[in-house]
């Protein structure tokens, strides 16, 4: 086959999908009240953010929510070099595991820091908030080290 049967292009598509009812409050109450919230096993008392609907330990269905702290504990981390056109910042910056004061899973978010290489396991980081919320995860526009 020669190349000249082919266009070669990139597209980017607008998309939006049912959050469902706990991604949906978990979202809300980061836009409209700062808050972090997560769901307690009542079983095994595991916190989980982002929220679930079932423990992943002891498959409980789990319905009490509790709120969490805005800062948490880096458990591990990737630093972004490339940039493409649907990444939320400019390079370089990095996708975090975090542990949020009060939870006991890993939320994966936006770690910025101005010099990648201070990034460390087991530093602390606090969420920093969009002034205009838009309704999405990105309403945490990212976390600074504190
Ligand atoms: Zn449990």
């Amino acid at each position: 086959m020669s190349e000249d049967k082919y266009f070669h292009g990139r597209i980017k598509v607008p998309y939006r999908h049912v959050a469902g009812a706990y991604a949906g409050r978990f979202i809300q109450e980061i836009g409209n009240n700062k808050r972090i919230m997560g769901v307690k096993c009542s079983k095994c008392g595991k916190v989980y953010v982002p929220p679930r609907m079932v423990c992943f330990e002891c498959f409980e269905k789990m319905e009490e929510w509790v709120e969490v702290g805005k800062q948490g504990t880096v458990k591990g981390f990737t630093v972004v070099n490339y940039s493409t056109p649907v990444m939320p910042l400019k390079p370089p910056y990095a996708y975090g595991i975090i542990e949020l004061d009060g939870s006991n899973t890993g939320f994966v978010h936006i770690i910025k820091e101005g010099d990648p290489k201070k990034l460390k396991v087991g530093m602390r980081v606090e969420a920093v908030f969009k002034s205009s919320p838009e309704g999405n995860i990105l309403d945490i526009e990212y976390f600074k080290p504190i």
